[in-house]
């Protein structure tokens, strides 16, 4: 099918209007930010970072007991329920752990960051809630790919973030 081209005046052709109303747009945001520069989306990323809301998934933890060991009961449901195949986790007897309620631990848990989609799938699915992604940690860098797998003793060392002001209670 043929399609007719537009029929554009003058002024159209030359985009001189549609120029002058970007520019506008232009100068108006350059002046306003530099009026209330403090009303300036942009952040001076890496020295500024954006604090993220309550509820946010970042990097994933692995909580303790009071005792200092990992409260994860190596129940597989998380690596069960996780979408992208990323947990692994390999069981063994507890030993030392004085709860007799508690059959396993992990002797090792790993997540590879680069399959996982933070979902949060594997939070919820946690019976004890032994996993976390209240970290508030979302710039996850590194140079190799085997570096983005972080093991049990990696998961149990990342902290939560620290409540806002406003959200101190
Ligand atoms: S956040 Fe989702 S993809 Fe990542 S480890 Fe948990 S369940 Fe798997
Ligand atoms: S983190 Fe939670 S769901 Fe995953 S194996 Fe440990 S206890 Fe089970």
């Amino acid at each position: 099918m043929k399609i007719a081209r537009p029929n554009r005046d003058w002024a159209e052709k030359v985009y001189l209007i549609a120029i002058l109303q970007g520019m506008g747009i232009t100068i108006r945001h350059f002046l306003a930010n530099l009026v209330r520069p403090s009303r300036m989306e942009t952040l001076q990323y890496p020295e500024e970072t954006k604090d993220m809301p309550a509820g946010y998934r970042g990097k994933h933890r692995l909580t303790k007991r009071e005792d200092g060991s990992v409260r994860c009961v190596a129940c597989f449901m998380c690596a069960t329920a996780c979408p992208a195949d990323c947990i692994s986790i390999v069981a063994e007897d507890v030993g030392e752990i004085t709860d007799k309620t508690v059959e396993k631990a992990p002797a090792s848990f790993d997540i590879d960051l680069l399959k996982c989609v933070f979902c949060g799938m594997c939070v919820e699915a946690c019976p004890v809630d032994a996993i976390r992604m209240d970290s508030g940690q979302y710039t996850i860098t590194d140079f190799t790919r085997k570096d983005f797998v972080i093991n049990k003793q990696e998961l149990m060392a990342v902290e939560p973030a620290l409540p806002k002001p406003n959200q101190q209670k």
